[in-house]
């Protein structure tokens, strides 16, 4: 009895490479494809989870039969196919389920241990029954140790190979080193699990002379061998091409998401980057760096007049052109930033700043006005430019923006230069305006606006005979604004409709309170004449109220008569026909034109303030009798405003005058401190006002 401690005496290194080979690709790929798990959509899991089981089961299962069959045993063995179909299908399901295990939620440490183990299991199992298919002439025995031990080698590696290859942020090291551990689970295991095997048998039992035989083995390994890495290969090249078409994607994504695809020049999200960039070099040298922001006058026109197609044309051209302005000069970034808004960022290098510096903007200036052709027609482009250097004007890339949109602002008003520098003498009071008009469109969302009102006195006696609603604006961090402040602005972004609106609603509504009810007057903008909703808007706020028209004056200058004649003339004829008083304001400032006092239907002239300064008394009393003398010409009361002092009443007295507006008699007062001067009662509650349209 011959005992020999390995069932195989020979090997074949050929065969045994090839599998040691098969088993490190194999588990390269394995590991590529579980990456891909983690990182894929939902869409995509399962597909990449099916490649990587049936790669891994395809390389466990070829590394161990190819490695089997590159040993020949000193005795005939024959090879049953059930079984080792089965240690197939157990290779790819035990893998499945291992590595369904480590990729499930959020991936933990003792998930991904778990599915290692399971796979470590599945190779063993793959591993031991793949064993048992071989049929020997004599009984084989087993070293349990040496089982337990490729068991644990196996299992040990394969959990680690999980646990390294499936932490939560897959980069290549760690898919590598995966591949690594888990080659040496499979080979260990296998190896260890071959030493494991021995067998008893006779010295002159059948030893067979099985060249042919061993020539076939050779072949169907190699052919096994092929088959794998074809599989292998097959699921590689599909990893590959995905992810260079991913990358590629990317890159695309990239380009699109950073250029403005009309012109092809960055855009706004670059011009934020390169930014940035500009700014941390400029800080560490000793350079400067201009920002120029570039507006086309004229451009909408320019799209309306001739259409759109034209319109991108000349956007195109011009971007053109600033693209080789950017190629001529180094040191520039151009972007389009919006329509017909572009931003040219210059490093300023040289001794002569200054020079540099309006070179640049010169050339920039031409090529955005050159004009383009297109065929016998040709435009020619009207470029404005505002430009702020850092780090002279701001020190932090929006502010640089911001002040740079300022000059801008400045070149485009100003109808002799086309290119303005940062000026913060002068550009701040645009930026407060700004800031103020902002907060205005905020200001009746936050009902932070009040009325005050003034009283009109009855010379001599001094009679109540109504009140001027005055409008005042409780700025949050201003205090009280003044509505010579506000008002302009409020009529330069139409604003004034909608708050006017308010303004009617609530004196009407305060009005109809007083006792006795004295009559109210409530200015209005020439913008809210020009629109045609006013006569609605005042018929609204009488009704809302129930104040009757003839309590309500409404007061206007003339450049509101003046702005859109006919259609100022209509609605002053309804609001009369409504009952509601009218009174020409300022008199005497503007044209005081006599046009307009025979063909407009006020009821009252209001005399400036500045009628009573400024002249001899003596020429006073003349100048008011002149303004009665018209006033009764045309069917209109005369009343004075500003009066400050007793000399200017007496005076007005004197002159004849019968009513009177001015500090002498009230300030603007809420009505509520009115009230206690006991001049009105007020009844009831104010309900506040209901208006339709709200700020924009
Ligand atoms: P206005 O309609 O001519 O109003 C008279 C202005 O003179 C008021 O200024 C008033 O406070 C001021 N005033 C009255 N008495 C005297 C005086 O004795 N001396 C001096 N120095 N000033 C006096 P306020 O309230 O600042 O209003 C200025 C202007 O704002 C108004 O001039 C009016 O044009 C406009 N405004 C006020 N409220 C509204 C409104 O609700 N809507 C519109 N569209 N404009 C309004
Ligand atoms: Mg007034
Ligand atoms: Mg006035």
């Amino acid at each position: 009895m011959i005992h020999s401690p390995h069932l195989f005496a020979e090997h074949s290194p050929a065969l045994i490479g090839l599998a040691a080979l098969l088993c490190l690709a194999g588990s390269w790929a394995t590991s590529r494809f579980f990456q891909r798990i983690a990182n894929s959509g939902d869409g995509l899991r399962a597909d990449w989870l099916l490649l990587t089981s049936v790669s891994s089961g395809v390389t466990i299962w070829c590394t161990h039969f190819v490695a089997m069959l590159g040993y020949h045993a000193d005795m005939p063995i024959g090879i049953a196919w059930a079984p080792t179909l089965v240690s197939l299908t157990i290779a790819v399901i035990g893998s499945a389920a291992g590595f369904t295990v480590a990729v499930l939620g959020d991936r933990t440490g003792s998930r991904r241990a778990v599915g290692g183990a399971i796979v470590g299991i599945s190779i063993a199992t793959m591993h031991y029954v793949g064993m048992s298919a071989m049929r020997t002439y004599t009984p084989v025995s087993w070293s349990v140790p040496i089982v337990v031990l490729s068991v644990v080698l196996g299992g040990g590696l394969s959990i680690a190979a999980l646990h390294i290859g499936g932490r939560p942020t897959g980069e290549r090291p760690r898919s590598n080193a995966m591949a690594l551990l888990y080659a040496l689970a499979i080979l260990s295991l296998h190896f260890t699990g071959m030493w494991a095997f021995s067998i008893t048998h006779s010295g002159n039992a059948m030893t067979l002379d099985s060249s042919i035989d061993r020539d076939s083995e050779s072949v169907l390994a190699v052919a096994i061998a092929i088959m794998a890495l074809a599989t292998i290969g097959a699921g590689m090249v599909g990893y590959l091409i995905d992810g260079s078409t991913r990358a590629a994607a990317l890159e695309r994504f990239r380009t699109l998401a950073m250029h403005d695809s009309l012109t092809g020049l960055p855009n706004r999200t670059s011009l934020g980057e390169r930014l940035e960039l500009e700014i941390i070099a400029t800080r560490e040298s000793s350079s400067r760096l201009s920002l120029a922001v570039i507006d086309i006058d004229g451009f909408k026109e320019i799209n309306d007049l001739r259409g759109h197609p034209v319109g991108d044309e000349v956007l195109r051209t011009l971007g053109h052109r600033m693209t080789s302005l950017v190629d001529a000069s180094p040191g520039t970034f151009i972007a389009r930033i919006g329509g017909d808004e572009f931003v040219a960022l210059h490093r300023l290098e040289s001794a002569e700043l200054q020079e540099e510096l309006d070179a640049f903007l010169r050339e920039l200036l031409d090529v955005s006005s050159a004009p383009i052709e297109f065929g016998s027609d040709v435009i020619r482009p009207q470029a404005s430019i505002g430009a702020a250097i850092f780090p002279e004007d701001a020190t932090d890339a929006e502010t640089l923006i911001s002040n740079a949109d300022l000059a801008l602002y400045r070149a485009k008003a100003d109808p002799y230069s086309q290119l303005c520098l940062y000026d913060p003498a002068i550009d701040e009071r645009t930026r407060s305006r700004q800031g103020l008009l902002a907060d205005l469109r905020e200001a009746m969302v936050r009902d932070e606006f009040l009325l005050h009102y003034q009283v009109q006195t009855a010379l001599p006696k001094g009679d109540v005979l109504g009140y001027e609603a005055l409008l005042r604006w409780d700025h949050p961090k201003h205090g009280l604004v003044s509505p010579t402040e506000f008002i302009p602005l409020a009529e330069s972004s139409r604003l004034i409709v909608t708050i006017g609106a308010w303004v009617l609603h609530q004196a009407c509504a305060e009005a109809v309170r007083w006792d006795p009810p004295y009559r109210v007057s409530v200015n209005v903008s020439p913008v809210q004449l020009s629109e045609p909703g006013l006569v609605d808007t005042v018929r609204a706020a009488l009704a809302a109220s129930g104040l009757s028209a003839d309590r309500l004056e409404l007061e206007m200058t003339e450049t509101a008569v003046f702005n859109d004649r006919d259609q100022v003339m209509r609605t002053l004829v309804e609001l009369k026909a409504m009952g509601v008083g009218l009174a020409l304001d300022d008199f005497g400032v503007g044209y005081s034109s006599l046009d307009v006092l025979r063909s407009f239907p006020f009821d009252r002239l209001k005399i400036d303030r500045s009628f009573l300064t400024g002249t001899s008394p003596q020429q006073t009393i003349e100048l008011i009798q002149t303004v009665l003398t018209l006033g009764r010409t045309f069917g209109m009361t005369v009343i004075a405003e500003g009066i400050e002092t007793p000399e200017q009443r007496d005076l007005l007295t004197l002159a004849g005058c019968l009513e009177a507006q001015g500090f002498l008699f009230g300030r603007p007062s809420s009505p509520d401190d009115i009230a206690r001067t006991g001049q009105f009662r007020r009844s009831g509650g104010l309900a506040a006002p209901i208006i339709g349209e709200r700020p924009h």
